[in-house]
């Protein structure tokens, strides 16, 4: 990262300052076929210049917390091998097997996509290649970067010219925001602003429509990003006219009126209602970017009502859509409560990033253990082990992955295949942001309000790491080391440049009761689960912080009082045998059936009230891809029987018994293991009369 006083005045400077003018003028124009694994470093990156947070800039509304710009924050430990699976898997190697994001592009330049796929590929590309510093990540995403740049329209458009839909250059907006704060590059913020002031003149005569209304806060984002660098007045105009012409999701979730299983018949699709509001305002991806839109906004209308939004429109997601997986059901409208329903990974995604900037905003730490959550189990849960295949819907209950028509509301027979594209390519492309983003979010600046007096950080989402940032001009690093979500201890060491004293909050879970605090082996006050404890003191380089998280299983009810195992924030399933059928090679990749070679209709014996009576804890050692079920670091053993009658239809399991159930069969001691390792799985039980 470049120190954001140095200004930078010709491309030809920026690109030999971050070490790829060399490489750029290498690459061949067309395909950039790599092996699996392969990346060139480069050599002429200096370690990372933190550098300063920026607030929020009168009259908006301070946020709790802000995000560290972008590289202050770098994963070790299994986040950093996560996000080398993803470059080594389709994240660093989509470009060269998918025409949509390859070298046809519209965002090329091309005739290809000119859509959403291109910006949302760069969205999670972006952060990842800087994230791993890696030379060929970097200039993939320079040559979309510099084109975007390089040809705006003299009217102040940007991007392809077969289309003017404003809903592909919010994502696009998005990438800039991240590709400015990583680079420094000069050409993004008059870009931006001349974009802008287009949009503010067109917009009442070409309104906001479709996709664009309903994920209008995402802009409102960048919008708030180039306001609070330059201060033009114009920019609160135009976030004002966008909540004006945006969807109303304030008003949808006030009084919420969608406790259903959304159907096609509901929303009419057959006579081509699929852009009407109805079926945009019960789109699962369309909800989850929606999350984030009372904190959003808040921070420019100052209502407080506006900033708790978010926990309301979460309750009522959980309420009448909620899933064990720490998703909402959408497949690929809202669906209901039964585990069998699925969750599209755009949808996953997107509800994380909504968490990531609620989270900031808010401050309230129930965010930080719904990001967990969906971070630790759904996001894995979606893919295969190296990251070659994702699926488009999960199912917490998944006992096949098959050619199947149950049980989606709305959405295609590939659904929950593990592949390149499955029944339809927009997670494809969207994908890429998910770890990328929980990587930028471990850590978060507190206490910023006007001035920098009360600048302190807080450790928000948990995960190994280490963070350099400059608090109060004194340079800070903090090394987080742990195994966490499969262990409950991290350790941090912080080395501030000089003694400087800081708050250092550290987020405890709502299930965390019983943790402890030590400051140099030394126990502070205990804190409150639910909470984020502060330790204020004179930090001096080499302090240690050591947290101890209880890790007890924990039973918690869902759909007919079925009942789900987690402990800490890992979910645990069953993991059915799996038979994995080749459907077809899909380029460097391929499509892939599931199919069950085990049975899995058990019901669980376990104590409600006393957990840790009736399920016991195996951990064996922290290795290599922590998520994959080749060797799970912890294993749950609990007491269980069959229940004959309940069975699969159409790849799908059937309804799930109410509980509590009777069963004449034998009890069996079975193995639970993480969520996102058993890609097929039971994860709502029945439960056993006791
Ligand atoms: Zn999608």
């Amino acid at each position: 990262m470049l120190p954001t006083s140095q200004v930078l005045t010709t491309r030809r400077q920026f690109l030999n300052s971050v070490g790829l003018l060399g490489l750029a003028s290498s690459l061949p124009a067309g395909r950039l076929l790599l092996s699996s694994g392969s990346t060139v470093q480069a050599a002429s990156l200096s370690p990372s210049v933190p550098s300063a947070t920026i607030r929020n800039r009168a009259p908006l509304a301070p946020s709790a917390f802000y995000l560290l710009p972008l590289g202050s924050i770098r994963a070790r430990g299994w986040l950093d091998e996560q996000l080398r699976t993803q470059a080594n898997g389709l994240g660093g190697h989509l470009d060269e097997t998918w025409a949509d994001v390859g070298p046809n592009s519209g965002w090329l330049g091309g005739t290809g996509e000119s859509w959403e796929r291109g910006p949302y590929f760069l969205d999670g590309l972006v952060p990842l290649a800087y994230l791993l510093d890696d030379a060929i990540l970097k200039a993939k995403t320079q040559r979309f970067i510099d084109w975007t740049l390089d040809h705006q329209a003299a009217s102040g458009m940007i991007g392809p010219s077969s289309n003017d839909d404003w809903w592909p250059r919010i994502v696009m907006l998005k990438v800039l925001t991240q590709y400015q704060e990583l680079t420094g590059d000069p050409r993004v913020i008059p870009v931006m602003e001349k974009y802008f002031r287009y949009q503010l003149a067109e917009l009442p005569g070409r309104p906001l429509r479709d996709w664009g209304k309903f994920r209008w806060q995402d802009e409102v984002l960048s919008v708030i990003w180039l306001y609070n660098r330059t201060g033009s007045a114009y920019l609160l105009d135009l976030a004002s006219l966008l909540h004006k012409q945006g969807y109303d999701w304030m008003a949808q979730y006030a009084n919420f009126q969608y406790k259903q299983r959304i159907t096609a018949d509901f929303l009419k699709l057959g006579e081509g209602n699929g852009l009407k509001d109805l079926a945009l305002s019960t789109h699962g991806v369309n909800n989850g970017q929606a999350i984030k839109t009372g904190p959003v906004w808040s921070l420019v209308s100052g209502s407080e009502v506006d900033r708790v939004a978010v926990l309301k429109m979460i309750s009522e997601l959980n309420k009448y859509h909620g899933l064990p997986n720490g998703m909402f059901s959408c497949d690929e409208h809202l669906a209901g409560l039964d585990p069998t329903q699925g969750s599209e990974l755009c949808t996953v995604v997107e509800y994380m990033f909504s968490l990531e900037r609620s989270l900031a905003i808010v401050g309230d730490p129930a965010l930080g253990d719904g990001l967990e959550r969906l971070a630790f189990n759904a996001l894995p849960g979606t893919f295969t082990d190296d990251m070659w295949a994702h699926q488009y819907n999960q199912e917490p209950n998944q006992v096949e992955c098959s050619l199947h028509q149950k049980p989606w509301t709305t959405d295609g027979p590939e659904s929950n295949l593990y592949g390149l594209e499955p029944n339809f390519g927009c997670c494809t492309a969207n994908f890429h942001q998910g770890w990328p983003k929980f990587a930028g979010s471990l850590f978060m600046l507190s206490g910023a309000q006007n001035s920098d007096a009360h600048d302190g950080l807080a450790a928000a989402v948990y995960a190994p790491c280490e963070v350099r940032t400059i608090l109060r001009g004194t340079a800070v690093h903090i090394t987080e080391e742990t195994d966490y979500p499969f262990r409950g201890t991290v350790r941090f060491t912080v080395n501030p440049a000089a003694p400087l004293s800081f708050p250092l909050q550290l987020r405890i879970p709502g299930w965390a009761a019983g943790t402890t605090i030590a400051v140099n082996g030394q126990p502070v006050q205990a804190p409150a689960p639910g909470s984020f404890a502060r330790v204020d003191r004179t930090w001096k380089a080499g302090d240690r912080v050591e947290i101890v998280f209880p890790m007890s299983p924990r039973v918690s009810r869902w759909f007919h009082d079925s009942v789900a195992i987690e402990r800490g924030p890992l979910v645990f399933s069953y993991g059915i045998g799996e038979d994995w059928v080749k459907l077809r090679d899909r380029g460097m990749t391929a499509d892939w059936q599931v199919f069950p070679t085990s049975q899995w209709n058990y019901a669980l014996n376990v104590d409600a009230d006393a957990p840790t009576k009736s399920i016991r804890v195996t951990e064996t050692e922290v290795g290599e891809g922590p998520f994959a079920r080749r060797h799970t670091p912890v294993r749950l053993s609990v007491k269980a029987r069959k229940l004959p009658d309940w069975r699969a239809n159409d790849g799908a399991a059937n309804t799930l018994p109410p509980s509590p159930v009777n069963s004449d069969q034998p009890e069996e001691t079975i193995t639970l293991i993480p969520y996102a390792a058993a890609k097929l799985r039971i994860t709502a039980f029945p439960q056993l009369k006791s």
